[in-house]
């Protein structure tokens, strides 16, 4: 089983994927929980590539490829080896965040982005939670963290608010895959709609 958690930047994915690894972990499963972009010693190379320096320091184009370079490395040594092996895989996000960054923030390469999926992943998480969160919330709660990594501060509150109306066309436009979770609320209230939404999608 294959999931992954999508949502704009301080939505909660990292949390939210680390309350529903631990749960399935109780429970007696072999849960696998990892991140993008990284997640693989190659893919997290590529991260260090990708998430510091200038915002202009790739071109878009070469930004996505190598985002799609970090997630086949990501898929052939770390995804795929566990699902292999029976392992739940938690993925604090997968390529809806490339359609997502990648595909709809600088300009509009919707159309390269799902070639490039096609040719080089060509493999969709069995279940999406899309932790749906106030942009402006969010964006507050991401720049508190203050780490280095949060590449779009610069571009703000108008960029969290077109990231979050992507995300939500994605979940409507995948309906079986995505539930798109309310990620309003304390943390353990989102993580008890996550396990019910869990619960009613998940096979046993
Ligand atoms: P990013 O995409 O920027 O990495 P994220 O979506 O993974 O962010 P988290 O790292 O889980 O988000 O959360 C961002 C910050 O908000 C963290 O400091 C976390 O502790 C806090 N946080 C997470 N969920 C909640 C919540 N429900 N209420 C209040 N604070 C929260
Ligand atoms: O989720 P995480 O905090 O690890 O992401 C780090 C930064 O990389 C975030 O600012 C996020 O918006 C950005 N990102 C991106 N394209 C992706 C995934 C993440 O620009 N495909």
């Amino acid at each position: 089983l294959f999931i992954s958690f999508e949502g704009i930047d301080g939505s909660g994915k990292s949390t939210q994927a680390r309350h529903l690894a631990e749960s399935l972990r109780r429970a007696g499963r072999d849960v696998v929980l990892t991140r993008e972009p990284g997640g693989s010693p190659g893919a997290e190379e590529i991260r260090r590539l990708v998430l510091t320096g200038a915002t202009d320091r790739w071109s878009a184009e070469t930004e996505t490829l190598l985002f799609t370079a970090a997630r086949r490395d990501h898929l052939e040594k770390t995804i795929l080896p566990a699902l292999a092996a029976g392992r739940i895989v938690i993925s604090d996000r997968f390529a809806d965040s490339t359609r997502a960054y990648q595909g709809a923030t600088r300009g509009d390469l919707r159309a390269m982005v799902d070639a490039l999926h096609s040719l080089m992943i060509g493999r969709e998480p069995d279940l999406t939670f899309v932790i749906d969160a106030d942009p402006a919330s969010s964006l507050a709660r991401g720049l508190a963290r203050s780490t280095d990594e949060l590449r779009f501060e610069d571009f703000g509150l108008a960029l969290q608010e077109k990231m979050r109306a992507v995300y939500l066309q994605i979940a409507a436009d995948s309906p079986r895959r995505c539930v798109v979770i309310d990620g309003a609320g304390p943390e353990d209230v989102v993580a008890a709609r996550i396990a019910d939404a869990f619960a009613a999608r998940a096979p046993a």
